[in-house]
């Protein structure tokens, strides 16, 4: 190749990469929203896909389903070096109960992100994948946390019930699970399911638990299962806690990787009420004030009130939390974000981001025993305006909020 040709074509790729810089500013780690993302329009497939290569959903207003889950970890995986995904299980309906893993895989200390375990809760997924970001960016900019960590990602634990909530039966791939779904619903028809077609629709738009009408944070096996009023005794979309302690492959699948890797601690993610769960009354004195360090971390970040432990309802618990506390011995805390009703709106998610940003890093900071570092960036206006007490936390009795307390009753029933 002559000279003037090389020339030529060097000017030329100089140029794509110029105009390409000025559509996509090439700032590490940030991913713009286009304005065809923010329209929410459907209609524009062809932009929406054209922009799917270069935003992540999650960034967006969008519902978050598991195709743009999917996505946006290939997407992560192609922005940022050290991403790993994989899937810990397989659901009833066949779907991957997907993992991301950043960090040192080799760190003594390992830190699991639990979310969408409920179904109609999937607001909770966008939001740790904010944190996946957010941390794959502190690292981008000098920090060295993830050096000694590493940070283990479930962000959608329960995907066949985050369809059915999102999609209805449409949702679901195979014509068993259908079935399956179908069976609940008629065995719940004195509630007026089958003869109303908006009480169909918002029966499964209220979907909390797997295909099996199990809901999976009443599964696992902990000496307060067979005890555990579900207050429903069959197969339900809420609440039942299914046939056996660990009877369904989306609660095997977390117990294996719990067991597997032996997590310092637990962070995990429910939809509403802006309240923190910490306590659990079998756990042991030194894990109920590791949860309690955890949670007063969480709080004073947040601006969410602590639940008041007599009324954390741990007795006969059979919830992940529960299970961690009594029978593993491994220290954790579950946030009730948004408000309202499940599934809350979509545009709740930049306020549950503003007061969720900041504190993964910093409850891994104070893990590792580097607090000074943290809190670099704090901007959480909830913790400013929030009416903490001198200790900088407040308790709440959880009567009408937080999930536990969302029961389903029939629209018109009353
Ligand atoms: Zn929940």
């Amino acid at each position: 190749m002559k000279r003037e040709q090389r020339m030529r074509l060097w000017a030329a790729a100089l140029s794509v990469c110029m105009a390409a810089g000025m559509a996509q500013p090439a700032m590490a780690g940030v991913v713009k929203k286009s304005a065809a993302q923010t329209s929410g329009s459907a209609a524009n497939n062809t932009a929406e896909a054209a922009t799917a290569q270069t935003d992540f959903y999650f960034a967006g207003q969008e519902m978050y389903t598991y195709q743009r889950l999917e996505a946006d970890m290939q997407l992560l995986k192609s922005k940022y070096e050290g991403v790993t995904t994989d899937s810990i299980g397989k659901t009833v309906d066949g779907r991957n109960i997907y993992r991301i893993v950043i960090g040192n895989p080799n760190a003594e200390k390992k830190v699991l992100v639990l979310a969408a375990i409920h179904a109609r809760e999937y607001i909770t997924t966008p939001l740790v994948m904010r944190q996946v970001r957010e941390m794959l960016d502190r690292k981008a900019s000098g920090e060295t946390a993830l050096n000694d960590v590493c940070i283990q990602f479930v962000p959608m634990a329960n995907p066949d019930g985050v369809q059915i909530s999102q999609r209805a039966l449409d949702g679901l791939n195979n014509a068993n699970s259908k079935q399956t779904v179908q069976r609940v619903i008629e065995s719940w028809a004195d509630w007026g399911l089958l003869e109303n077609k908006d009480k169909y629709n918002w029966y499964l738009n209220k979907w909390k638990n797997n295909v099996n009408g199990v809901d999976l944070n009443h599964n696992f096996p902990t000496k307060g299962w067979a005890q555990l009023n579900d207050n429903r005794g069959k197969a339900s979309s809420e609440f039942y806690k299914g046939p056996s302690a660990a009877s369904e492959p989306e609660t095997q699948a977390i117990i294996k990787l719990v067991n597997e890797q032996k997590f310092s601690e637990v962070i995990n993610y429910h939809a509403q009420g802006q309240i923190i769960y910490w306590s659990q009354m079998h756990a042991s004195k030194e894990v109920q004030a590791k949860d309690k360090a955890m949670a007063v971390i969480a709080a004073r970040r947040t601006g969410y009130a602590l639940v008041d432990p007599a009324a954390d309802g741990s007795r006969y618990g059979a919830g992940f939390k529960d299970w961690l506390d009594w029978e593993k011995g491994i220290p954790n805390i579950t946030l009730e974000v948004g408000l309202g009703v499940s599934p809350v709106p979509e545009n709740q998610i930049e306020k549950i981001w503003q007061q969720n940003q900041g504190l993964l890093p910093e409850l891994v900071n104070a893990l590792l025993g580097r607090s000074g570092e943290s809190i670099s960036n704090g901007t959480s206006t909830a913790a400013a305006g929030n009416t903490a007490q001198d200790s900088g936390v407040h308790y709440v009795s959880p009567k009408g909020s937080g999930d536990a307390n969302e029961s389903l009753t029939p629209p018109g029933a009353e």
